[in-house]
């Protein structure tokens, strides 16, 4: 028996309890999502020993019969869950997450030093998007290529287009981002292409976060705007850790030469099975109506919050993500209000929100319902997530220190008692 029990107890125990915490916590991390025991089980399976570096029928290796198969099968489900003739797109399936997948469109389609232009990460861009703070460049995306950001309107907490396109006149990137880490609101897709055509640039969405929501018609979708769409496939779409490059037809041999061999070696092809079957699942009706329901939870929680006080970054959300300023609302900081709901069984991240001087210390909180949603959770549910956090807002304000007080365990028992117990009630 060299089943991993066996092998290594120490870590099937700590694999055992990590699943313990994701099934009984309640979880708002607005990345996460749930994968199902169909895709956990490609990503398990004997694929993770092959070596096919290269593309299917133009292997470097032997032995890839196979392996094609399930890397073609990936490609064409890919295209046709997002309604992509394989007349006009591309995409390569082998990038092992977001972030490489961001790097190839850049080495890519640009040169060393060449400019691009991405929402600031402070006010919502992820760090790949050209990330760069008052000492220098942070992401490589940022050292080795020259790059402005664009910003939110503090007043409406939404892109300021207008300044953008002024500063896109002036910058003349040759490449223009849209999409987000931390934005509730629907990004106007068509006025970025207009940016973009005004200074002739690629127009490069980053959907990581809204790709499920986009699958199922639940959010516009990019594809019709833009010559370059990436992804990871981990996020709303419920897949494997891996990422995923779409591109119009005639970016096609400098993506796939970006990817393989310009920067990775040999492709991870059980997350290329782990997320062909991703795909298919998201194509069943089930999929599409939870991810309905992830936006019609987020408002839910959303609505909650504002009435007990908390001030939302743009008034509300179009999405998953209800960004959350509790400094300006409530006086306190979003690192203390996550370790106080860490401690008590709720997961959130803190996150910068406009007018924010530390990342470490900011003023906001970013919540997400995917994960709480793909458990079976709805409005009414929401109701009492929103409550909770209320709570543990509250508590974060008036205690002292967040150890050992008696009444942080009697919050957690109460937050025990609704995550635990409410994710049984649905799972029977
Ligand atoms: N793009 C966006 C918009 C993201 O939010 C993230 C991750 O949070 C990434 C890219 C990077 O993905 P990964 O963590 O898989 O590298």
């Amino acid at each position: 028996n060299r089943h991993l029990e066996t092998v290594d107890p120490e870590i099937f125990r700590l694999i055992q309890r990590e699943e313990q915490r994701q099934f009984s916590e309640i979880q708002l991390i607005a990345s996460e999502s749930s994968a199902s025991t169909a895709v956990i089980e490609a990503l398990g399976s004997c694929l993770t020993s092959k070596y096919s570096e290269g593309y299917p029928k133009a292997r470097y290796y032997g032995g890839n019969i196979v392996i094609d198969e399930v890397e073609m099968l990936a490609q064409s489900r890919a295209l046709d869950l997002f309604g992509l003739s394989p007349d006009e797109w591309h995409v390569n399936v082998q990038p092992y997450s977001g972030s490489p997948a961001n790097l190839a469109v850049y080495t890519g389609l640009l040169k060393p030093h060449d400019r691009l232009m991405g929402l600031d990460l402070p006010d919502g861009g992820h760090l790949t998007h050209g990330f760069r703070n008052a000492r220098g460049a942070v992401s490589a995306t940022g050292l080795f290529f020259e790059s402005l950001p664009y910003h939110l309107d503090p007043a409406t907490g939404l892109i300021d287009y207008d300044a953008l396109e002024k500063s896109a006149l002036n910058y003349r990137p040759k490449l223009l981002i849209c999409g987000a880490s931390s934005y509730p609101r629907h990004i106007d897709f068509a006025r970025m292409r207009s940016i973009a055509d005004k200074v002739g640039a690629i127009l490069m969405c980053d959907m990581a976060h809204i790709a499920g929501l986009v699958a199922a018609g639940a959010h516009p979708s990019p594809f019709p705007y833009c010559d370059v769409v990436t992804s990871t496939t981990h996020k709303t779409l419920r897949g494997p850790r891996a990422g995923i490059i779409f591109c119009r037809k005639e970016f096609a041999k400098k993506i796939d030469a970006a990817v393989f061999p310009g920067l990775q070696g040999g492709p991870h092809d059980n997350a290329i099975a782990a997320m062909a079957v991703a795909f298919k699942e998201a194509k069943e009706p089930e999929f599409k109506e939870c991810q309905f329901q992830v936006v019609k939870n987020a408002s839910a929680l959303g609505k909650r919050l504002v009435k007990g006080g908390v001030k939302l970054v743009s008034g509300g959300t179009d999405n998953h993500i209800c960004l959350c300023d509790v400094k300006s609302s409530l006086g306190i900081d979003g690192a203390r209000v996550e370790r106080v709901l860490e401690l008590s069984h709720i997961s959130v991240n803190k996150n910068s929100v406009p007018g924010d001087k530390s990342a470490f210390v900011p003023g906001g909180l970013r919540l997400g319902t995917p994960l709480l949603t793909s458990r079976g959770m709805d409005e009414k549910d929401m109701e009492k997530v929103g409550d909770f956090l209320l709570e543990g807002i509250d508590i974060a304000r008036t205690l002292k220190k967040t150890t050992g007080t008696k009444k942080l365990k009697e919050f957690k028992r109460a937050v025990d008692g609704m995550g635990g117990a409410r994710i049984k009630e649905i799972a029977e």
